[in-house]
């Protein structure tokens, strides 16, 4: 997901706008322009534009067209086929200001096109309302990746980072652990407690879990009702054994009562660790079905306890 700096309200960071022009008097104007509302980075050629664009997710990029070596139609194409980049809204501005070369910058997928002289007046409202498109279309894409009941990362989330992970581990010949992790007889704890304390009882769950690996990349989601998925990139069987007894400590630590359960008398929960170092070709599907049999047999073993 690319960035999301922006806070209509001012209180947050402030939003990140990218001018990539040549000619450093075209970014002073500029920065002249936008400085007061906003977090202006730059870059003068098309090498630290990309490298900026991918690495600082700006908000919005504003373009030049016109500069050596690659013309920022080729720069806009480059953001355009990069996952990373593909988002982020741009803008041209630029000298060329006949209608065709309009055209063929908006059909290269820039979202507006700004002609030289321009009124600095015009420049920060284009500016603000993309923005705002920006700002409404990255909160709606966290939506669509949240669990609605538990406020964790939901399963598309899950499925999605478990690919770009994949790739990562196998480009860089790294492990990559999976945690399947179940509450145990919960179908007891709804039928004596009501669904209603089922439902908090997940949601407790599921912000305990949620709290305990803090690595980037790591991601802990609700998989299913009470099913909950934890990834752990770069993190070897040993580190992944670990992460999931402190998962069930977690949980046992919530001391949630659960009379009908023969475990410890509270909530608990079994953990299946998979580890694969990923392989190009491979599918991430078999490392889920691994740690999900190892969640098995922890759940035959006496539930409360990790398998791996
Ligand atoms: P085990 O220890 O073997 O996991 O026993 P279990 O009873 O937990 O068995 P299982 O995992 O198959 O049970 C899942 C139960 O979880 C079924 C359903 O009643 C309950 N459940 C699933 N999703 C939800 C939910 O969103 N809210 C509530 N309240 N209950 C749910
Ligand atoms: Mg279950
Ligand atoms: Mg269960």
């Amino acid at each position: 997901m690319s960035g999301q700096n922006v806070d209509e309200s001012g209180a947050g960071e402030r939003s990140r706008i990218l001018v990539v022009d040549d000619i450093p008097a075209n970014i002073k104007s500029l920065n002249a322009i936008l400085a007061e509302d906003y977090n202006v980075i730059f870059a003068t050629d098309w090498r630290k534009g990309l490298e900026l664009a991918a690495h600082k997710s700006p908000d919005i990029i504003l373009l030049d067209i016109m500069m050596p070596d690659m013309d920022g139609y080729e720069i806009c194409r480059r953001l355009k086929s990069d996952a990373h980049t593909r988002e982020i809204p741009v803008i041209f501005i630029t000298a060329l200001n006949s209608e065709a070369d309009e055209e063929k910058g908006l059909a290269i997928g820039a979202a507006d096109y700004i002609a030289k002289p321009f009124r600095p007046a015009v420049v920060r409202l284009r500016v603000r309302n993309l923005l705002q498109l920006k700002l409404q279309r990255d909160r709606l894409e966290a939506l669509t990746m949240t669990d609605g009941m538990t406020e964790i990362a939901n399963r598309r989330r899950f499925d999605q980072h478990l690919e770009e992970e994949w790739r990562r581990c196998a480009r860089m010949e790294i492990p990559l652990s999976a945690i399947m992790l179940d509450i145990d007889h919960f179908k007891t704890f709804n039928d004596n407690y009501g669904h209603t304390a089922g439902d908090e009882c997940i949601r407790k769950v599921a912000q305990a879990l949620a709290a305990i690996p803090t690595r980037a990349g790591d991601l802990v989601a609700r998989y299913g009702g009470e099913e909950f998925a934890c990834l752990l990139p770069g993190t070897d069987r040993e580190g992944a054994i670990t992460i999931a007894g402190r998962l069930l400590d977690a949980v046992n630590g919530l001391e949630i009562p659960h009379a009908w359960s023969n475990v410890t008398g509270n909530v608990s929960i079994s953990a299946g660790v998979g580890v694969v170092i990923p392989n190009r070709d491979g599918e991430p599907g078999g490392l889920m079905k691994l740690a999900d049999e190892m969640l098995y047999a922890a759940k035959n073993a006496g539930r409360n306890r990790v398998s791996a």
